[in-house]
């Protein structure tokens, strides 16, 4: 049948494959709880393994896991374009967060097979390892060492709260490829998201171009007390790393507040304190906080705030506090050409779009380190996500993934 600027997508048989991930590993009624390099993630890396297959992709495994289904192009010597995303969920995830964007690969790949079309550059559909980062920190842990943000050999001896080491979990499912986990030259990256945010639902949007992500930067640090009995110890002489950490994410909190007028976000997501018993005061708290604000002067505003909070929070409890660790993301990263190649199919194909910014991170992030890259958001009802009442039609993906088939084909025939 050809392919032309009127071929579109199957979204039943792209709202098949949605059903069909949504077997595996469930959680809550309705919800996933497929957390990274657990069994049920096996599951479901060999059900994509088999679909790529199934739609005549080579598929190769890298060091860290990561998944590429690569379908050839005419000139094979030309740099790829990546369609990527993640089939890893959060303990309380919904069934299309990440997932959308791998099984919307997939589609455009089944689209282009039906019409009989080979493009003139490679295409390669990617999964991440461990986009969430909901059992191994941090997230977007395995793009990060794909673009040489992160270390192969640190990130294999990350540790789980469940003890478990992050590459031996590789090995155990079998996943741990030959590959070198290396990005090499890359046309462009592509990534199709939920938007996990209520603006296009709200709006009564069918899709949404993404400009950039909310500068955004986050922390993890350990308060260091001493442990000592509950009743007798006056005050004057406690080091309770409890309190200084709930102090720290509260005060956070407090920075939220302070900038929510325009639309500044603070997050306390993580406070892990031991011994965490009754009649005992806690030597250790480890803490994960962050702040995100459209304007990027605002955000850095924000992050010196929250960095000073931990020093008064360890102070006022007494304790010392060591920054383990400090990233940051977002802003302006995304590539203006390829954004005007996603606007321009919204607009040739009729769809009710707008601009939008990510606040959250995405495997994007750091592969527009690397390459040309864009995002497109799909809507989700009221903005719910990271949890199990997550919820989409097949109608929402509809403008979404044939922008992303035009574009890619676009691009890719260049
Ligand atoms: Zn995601």
């Amino acid at each position: 049948m050809g392919f032309s600027a009127e071929t579109r997508v199957d979204l039943a048989r792209f709202w098949s494959t949605i059903e069909r991930s949504a077997d595996i590993g469930q959680g809550r009624p309705g919800g996933l709880a497929r957390l990274t390099l657990t069994d049920s993630d096996k599951e479901i890396r060999d059900q994509f393994v088999a679909w790529c297959q199934d739609a005549g992709l080579s598929v190769e495994i890298d060091e860290m896991g990561n998944i590429f289904g690569r379908r050839s192009g005419l000139d094979d010597s030309l740099a790829p374009i990546l369609i990527g995303s993640h089939l890893d969920t959060q303990i309380n995830g919904g069934r299309f967060d990440g997932i959308a964007g791998v099984l919307a690969g997939l589609e455009l790949v089944r689209s282009l097979n039906d019409a009989g079309h080979v493009t003139r550059r490679p295409i390669v559909i990617v999964d991440w390892t461990n986009e969430e980062g909901a059992r191994f920190s941090p997230p977007m842990v395995a793009s990060g060492v794909f673009v040489g943000s992160y270390g192969v050999d640190w990130a294999h001896d990350l540790i789980a709260d469940d003890g478990a080491r992050f590459g031996s979990e590789l090995e155990r499912i079998g996943y741990r490829g030959d590959l070198p986990c290396k990005a090499g030259d890359i046309d462009a990256y592509f990534e199709l998201h939920i938007e996990q945010g209520p603006i296009l639902d709200a709006e009564g949007r069918e899709v949404g171009v993404v400009t950039g992500g909310y500068p955004s930067y986050g922390m993890r640090v350990m308060f260091k007390g001493k442990t000592a009995h509950t009743g007798p110890t006056p005050m004057d002489l406690r080091h309770n790393a409890l309190i200084a950490g709930a102090r720290w994410l509260t005060a956070v909190d407090d920075i939220g507040w302070e900038f929510a007028v325009h639309d500044g976000k603070a997050t306390g997501s993580r406070l892990a304190a031991w011994p965490n018993k009754p009649g005992i005061l806690s030597e250790s708290a480890q803490c994960v906080a962050d702040v995100r604000h459209p304007d990027p002067i605002t955000a850095r505003v924000m992050a010196e705030k929250m960095r000073r909070a931990a020093q008064s929070a360890a102070a006022m409890a007494g304790c010392e506090v060591e920054v383990e660790d400090e990233w940051t993301w977002g802003g302006d990263i995304f590539d203006a050409d390829l954004i005007g190649l996603v606007r321009d199919e919204a607009v040739r194909q009729g769809w009710n779009w707008r601009d939008i910014q990510s606040q959250a991170g995405h495997d994007a992030y750091h592969m527009a380190t690397h390459c040309p890259t864009a995002m497109i958001f799909t809507p989700c009802k009221g903005g719910i996500t990271h949890n199990s009442e997550e919820n989409c039609d097949p109608e929402d993906f509809r403008a979404g993934l044939n922008m992303l088939l035009h574009a890619v084909v676009r691009r890719a025939d260049r």
